[in-house]
């Protein structure tokens, strides 16, 4: 009886490994077909990393101070918050895909609003004290670049709102 049980935990425990891999081998798979570099082993992102004045360099003062520097655009003045069309949006500063059209909703609050990533691992968050309130920040998974917030009072099926400056985002219309 003993050993039967040991038996079965070891079944489950090397479909639990086999499933870990097949997960580390699926995101590998959608992030290199989708432009990234992964760690072969691990399926993560290989991060972007580059000094402040490298940054400043690449990007506009605006993307500077929105990417770099946790920014906020005024609300109504970007680009993409009455963007309609299909498409994918990148990340500004390094071109990771990171929100579909398909995702995309008007929140009424002037900011492109979508209620999902394009993949979740392509997406950081952080917890944000800033202006006395607990938020939770996004950020490019692979430059670290400052997209928005991301709250809980978002359309289904996830119930999320991701609040995106235009700013940090480069629109790529479908073919
Ligand atoms: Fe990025």
């Amino acid at each position: 009886m003993r050993f039967r049980a040991w038996k079965a935990f070891a079944v489950l425990a090397i479909l639990a490994a086999a499933c870990w891999q097949g997960a580390a081998a699926d995101n590998r798979n959608t992030a290199k077909s989708q432009g990234a570099k992964v760690n072969e082993t691990t399926g993560a992102i290989v991060k972007i990393t580059k000094t402040d004045e490298e940054w400043k360099k690449l990007l506009t003062p605006e993307q500077y101070q929105v990417l770099r520097k946790h920014g906020t655009e005024r609300a109504w003045t970007g680009k993409y918050n009455d963007n309609h069309e299909k498409g994918v949006y990148v990340c500004a500063a390094c071109g990771l895909p990171l929100f579909s059209s398909g995702a995309k909703f008007d929140s009424g609050t002037g900011w492109p609003s979508f209620y999902q990533p394009i993949d979740e691992s392509h997406i950081g968050t952080e917890t944000d004290r800033s202006f006395f309130s607990v938020r939770t920040e996004v950020h490019c998974a692979r430059c670290g670049g400052h997209l928005g917030h991301v709250f809980d009072d978002g359309p289904p099926p996830t119930g999320l709102r991701y609040c995106i400056n235009s700013t940090s985002l480069e629109f790529v219309p479908a073919k």
